[in-house]
């Protein structure tokens, strides 16, 4: 029987050295052998006749040896090979550097088969370094190859082969994972053949055909093992039963607005969860502006007339004093008390507030990353509350819940997530969505607008603070950098500003790299309006309320997802005045333009993340790293969008059906999901 948990040391060709780099890669068994999939392939199958090629590309030929090899030396023992060869189309010469073994390879008349990078000046065609075969084999030609990712100190072709040889052990042996049923009904390839298909593909359909088997595998684990992993949950796991004579709708009627229809049916959402005996999981989502911490403020409210204790976790110092300001003004006058702890406290004031906690003489706790910490003691936390979640890793979360005795939990986030995502990232949690703006918002103006207009934009910056208000100067990046030429760094364009366009003003800069207090410093200048114009990074994409900036102007707008443009639109747009979002963008492909047209057209986050989704964006609209799940293997949620959908429906089924993966047919999903558990439990 094969053993897919044997140590890598015994495949053929891995010697002790290559065991270490190995490691490095991850690849520790057979098994993580075989499911190291290549990233990229280069097609090597299909010989190009010489007068086709282009310069620039990687080619093969299919020619014959034109002359003798030619030799030249050079100092320090440098040696240039060069040889002519020819098809019915043409010369072509071939030169090799320090490659001395290969002088007396080739034969005159014989035909050969080479694969290299080709390079045409003036007319004359070459091919540099090319591999090779002789007429008939195929070890290096001939054949589609793979191309792995990062290797570190192990050639491409050491890995190769060492998978080869892995393989050559494996296949035929492999045992299927997926259960018959769905193979059939999905159209997936069998296990051992897609092993093979996935590293060495006969052809391009072959390959789709295996890729589309893994993907599916990688993504229904994932998917069943979130649902279950909530299932278990929600069934196993008893929480805290809120007082149903408490009264959301007290402190409702206190409001100096009325709720729209979406936070109130989202606050029935939590109203019920909060009254079950189970505890709850959800996810708020909804736009920046669209009034999530007035849910949280009501929902703490119930756990504190239920005699219970919520913390609030937000991600930075000036958030959390925003939300301190908040909850106070509002649920002051019910007698409830609210506090605020933060990292740089005085050490007398934060014992004080601690030993309150612990008396339950506080019942909202409002704070930071200081929340963590291990003396932080509450009496009795019923309620968790975390605001924009991609900033806390799921640890975190779990940090602040074990300070409870399975406290209700709401994770609030503005990242607008289409559906089929939502499904796959947040899968262990139910979602609540605020699909509506309060009223009488006025609409941001958004405009895309090329380099050419700088000047004009500078002046409309200026026109606006002589009138009182604030800027926003968005760049991607924080320091001048060699990478991106044509890109304005955060430092470089705050001096020019402060030194030449804008002397008269106050500028400043403000970047992830700077200290947490230099940051909030800053932002309590720009907020009391002592600053005119802030130049960042999107260090300040987090929720900060400055309701006299109305300008955000986003330098190299190509280069930022589109949810994330959105998200950065959000800061203004938040006070009395008619708001202005300024997208300076470069370079003018179809894509870029499309982008950019979609910003101007909709303010609705949720159809912003959905065309960003489908123009498959730069990748910046989320990282599933920052998520705290899993990274995948093969997948790529941006472009196995219909995979996904495929997916999500046969889970549903499955979990309508047979939700503990009990039945015969489904013991092998079972078997996948309890790995996959092995995994997440790990992390
Ligand atoms: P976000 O969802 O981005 O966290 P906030 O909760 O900060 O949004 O709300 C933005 C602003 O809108 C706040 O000043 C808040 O008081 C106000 N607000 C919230 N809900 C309503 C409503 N239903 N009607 C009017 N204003 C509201
Ligand atoms: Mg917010």
């Amino acid at each position: 029987m094969l053993d897919l948990k044997q140590d890598v040391q015994y495949v053929k060709g891995v010697g002790p050295n290559n065991v270490v780099l190995l490691q490095k890669l991850g690849i520790n068994t057979l098994e993580d052998l075989i499911t190291f999939f290549p990233r990229n392939y280069e097609d090597r199958s299909k010989p190009k006749k010489i007068n086709e090629l282009v310069d620039g590309e990687e080619a093969l030929i299919d020619v014959i040896c034109a002359s003798n090899m030619n030799e030249t030396r050079f100092a320090r023992n440098k040696v240039m090979l060069k040889m002519l060869v020819r098809d019915d189309t043409g010369d072509c010469v071939l030169t090799w550097f320090n490659q001395t073994y290969l002088k007396n390879k080739f034969k005159v008349g014989e035909r050969y088969q080479f694969y290299g990078k080709v390079n045409i000046k003036y007319g004359r065609i070459e091919m540099t370094r090319p591999v090779f075969d002789k007429e008939g084999l195929s070890k290096n030609t001939g054949k589609i190859i793979p191309i792995y990712p990062l290797t570190f100190n192990l050639s491409q072709n050491k890995l190769r082969n060492i998978i080869e040889n892995g393989l050559k052990v494996a296949l035929g042996k492999l045992e299927e994972t997926i259960p018959e049923y769905i193979l059939k009904e999905y159209n997936l390839e069998e296990i051992n053949k897609a092993t093979k298909q996935i590293h060495f593909p006969d052809d391009f359909t072959e390959y789709s055909k295996a890729r589309r088997r893994f993907v599916f595998e990688e993504l229904l684990t994932v998917q069943l093992a979130l649902s279950s992993l909530k299932s278990r949950y929600d069934k196993e796991v008893d929480g805290i039963e809120f007082d149903k004579n408490v009264k959301m709708s007290d402190v409702i009627n206190s409001l100096p607005f009325k709720l729209t229809k979406a936070q109130l049916r989202v606050l029935e959402e939590i109203d019920r969860d909060m009254e079950s005996n189970k505890p709850m999981n959800r996810l708020l989502q909804g736009d920046v502006g669209s009034g999530k911490t007035i849910v949280s403020i009501i929902s703490s409210y119930k756990a504190a007339k239920c005699g219970y204790q919520t913390a609030i976790m937000a991600p930075t110092a000036i958030l959390a004093e925003q939300h301190i300001n908040n909850f106070t003004k509002t649920l002051e006058k019910f007698g409830i008390r609210c506090e605020l702890l933060l990292g740089g406290m005085r050490a007398k004031k934060r014992a004080e507030v601690l030993e309150k906690l612990k008396n339950g003489e506080i019942d909202i706790l409002v704070g930071t990353h200081a929340l963590l910490v291990e003396d932080v003691e509450f009496k009795n936390l019923g309620l968790v509350v975390t605001d924009e979640q991609h900033r806390f890793g799921v640890r975190q979360r779990a940090s602040i819940v074990g300070k409870g005795a399975n406290p209700d939990v709401l994770v609030m986030t503005a990242t607008p997530i289409p559906r089929t995502l939502a499904l796959i990232l947040y899968g262990d949690l139910d979602i609540s969505i605020i699909d509506e703006l309060p009223p009488n918002r006025k609409k941001i103006e958004t405009y895309p607008v090329t380099k050419n207009y700088e000047r004009r934009v500078e002046e409309f910056i200026r026109a606006n603070v002589q009138k009182g208000r604030q800027a926003y100067v968005v760049c991607p990046l924080v320091e001048e950098s060699e990478e991106y030429e044509n890109c304005k760094s955060a430092t470089e364009l705050a001096e020019e500003y402060q030194n030449k366009i804008f002397p008269e003003l106050n500028v400043a800069c403000l970047h992830g790299k700077m200290k947490q207090k230099d940051k909030d410093e800053i932002m309590e200048k720009f907020k009391d309006g002592e600053i005119q114009i802030l130049v960042s990074t999107t260090v300040i994409e987090v929720g900060v309320d400055v309701p006299n900036a109305n300008i955000m102007v986003v330098q190299n707008a190509e280069r930022f997802g589109l949810a994330q443009l959105h998200q950065l639109r959000g800061r203004v747009g938040r006070g009395e005045y008619q708001s202005y979002c300024i997208l300076i963008y470069e370079g003018n492909s179809k894509t870029t333009r499309e982008r950019m047209k979609t910003m101007k057209e909709t303010d609705n986050g949720f159809i912003v993340a959905e065309k960003d989704l489908e123009l498959r964006g730069s990748g910046e609209f989320f990282g599933t790293r920052q998520h705290g799940l899993p990274e995948f293997k093969i997948a790529n949620l941006f472009e196995d969008v219909a995979i996904l959908k495929e997916v999500q429906d046969l889970a549903q089924k499955i979990e309508e059906e047979d939700p503990r993966l009990e039945k015969v047919e489904n013991r092998k999903l079972h078997k996948l999901v309890e790995e996959k558990f092995e995994d997440r439990i790990s992390i």
